[in-house]
């Protein structure tokens, strides 16, 4: 590993020309206090004591990494799954929620915002509210609210109150937008929780590590297994791209580890129904973040289609923008069908039925071959319960 960190955040929150915060002037104060101040508190001892402890017996880390057998013979390389999917809630999303309360815990904050898009960050959110007993408001669209009742339920089980974005196309933008003004008119109670690698620095760059425990444990877990800490590629899903960020932290500026990205091609990259961002995105500012992002030519941003919930994000984080750019990462699109093939194939080949986001990873393998010695790191997002209607429609089963 080099000392210089090419690939990672500089002190003045860009990675390469991407990343910043493009705010309004009255959200100003908050992000502020927040970008002054989250690298002391992250790295003092009693936050890293609660943090690890509350990863292990309440979340249930560290998770395994799985030699996939069947799957490695199939696809004639070796193949080690990273465990997400057996996190309390399902998913990765769990291990940021976590980092975030306990931050807005010594900020001294009280009450919790969240926006949701699918409901499943709004889930992770409500848990940790439950948790440590936080007042907490998570925005969604009046159209996901109806489209996504089930996590709408959960959320309100755990004792977080949903509020309806009814501007719009009250999906998760105006959902984000509502959150935004909520922040500004509450500026000294309240912590937004941010969901995924994006937004304006600090976010994501506290959220990447928060979510690097995931490489951090692929390490030593690789070294107990094969002797060393170095895998030949790491393969993640990117919608945001916390997932993506948490399984390539560690090895970001090892340029021997090939690091894959893979988004949603939805009906194709070029149907007009995709969510392929990188690829189909030009520079611009989403989210308070300098970044990749899906727009028309006056600089609209478009409408993303998947099959999977948690990748029809039109931006995608600032890491990976500059990943993209520079070539670093190696980016992927992998249509609905290619996806759901690869969520059957691992579901009858592991006996694990994997969330719709974390197949679109899996498909890789249909679509590159690897080399027999190649050593492969797939990090399973989450868990497929959430999405079997999804599986049932597209298979009738
Ligand atoms: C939310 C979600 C994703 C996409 O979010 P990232 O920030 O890109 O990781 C991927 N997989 C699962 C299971 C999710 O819930």
């Amino acid at each position: 590993m080099t000392e210089i960190m090419i690939y990672n955040i500089n002190d003045k929150g860009y990675y390469g020309e991407f990343g910043g915060a493009y705010i309004p002037e009255m959200l100003y104060p908050n992000v502020e206090e927040l970008s002054q101040k989250y690298l002391a508190i992250m790295n003092e001892a009693s936050f890293q004591k609660e943090f690890n402890q509350l990863l292990k017996d309440y979340v249930g880390r560290p998770s395994p990494l799985y030699f996939a057998k069947r799957l490695s013979e199939k696809h004639n390389t070796k193949i080690y799954l990273k465990r997400e999917d057996l996190n309390h809630t399902g998913a990765h999303k769990v291990n940021n929620t976590i980092g975030q309360i306990l931050m807005a815990k010594s900020l001294g904050k009280t009450r919790i915002i969240a926006e949701t898009g699918a409901g499943q960050h709004g889930v992770a959110t409500a848990t940790v509210c439950a948790l440590m007993g936080m007042q907490c408001i998570v925005y969604m669209g009046a159209v996901d609210i109806e489209r996504q009742a089930p996590n709408v339920a959960r959320m309100k089980m755990l004792g977080a109150e949903v509020r309806p974005a009814l501007s719009g196309s009250k999906t998760l933008k105006d959902a984000t937008n509502e959150a935004i003004r909520d922040w500004i008119n509450n500026p000294t109670n309240t912590h937004y929780i941010i969901g995924s690698v994006v937004g304006p620095h600090p976010y994501p760059d506290m959220v990447a590590r928060f979510q690097a425990v995931i490489s951090e444990e692929i390490k030593w877990q690789l070294k107990d297994k094969e002797g060393t800490e170095t895998p030949d590629h790491v393969i993640a899903c990117v919608g945001g791209g916390s997932n993506a960020a948490g399984a390539f932290y560690h090895y970001l500026d090892d340029t021997n580890v090939n690091l894959i990205a893979v988004e949603a091609a939805g009906k194709g990259i070029h149907s007009g129904e995709s969510a392929a961002t990188s690829i189909l995105g030009r520079e611009g500012i989403i989210h308070g973040s300098k970044t990749l992002l899906m727009q028309t030519n006056d600089g609209q941003i478009t409408e993303p289609y998947s099959i999977s919930a948690g990748l029809d994000y039109p931006g995608v984080g600032p890491m990976h923008a500059h990943l993209y750019k520079t070539g670093r990462a190696e980016f992927l699109a992998v249509t609905d069908d290619e996806a759901m093939t690869a969520g059957l194939e691992l579901s009858q080949l592991e006996g694990i039925i994997p969330a719709i986001e974390t197949a679109h990873a899996l498909a890789v393998f249909d679509k590159k071959a690897f080399k027999a010695s190649d050593i492969v790191i797939l990090n399973v997002s989450g868990r497929g319960d959430k999405d079997l209607q999804n599986y049932i429609d597209y298979f009738k089963l």
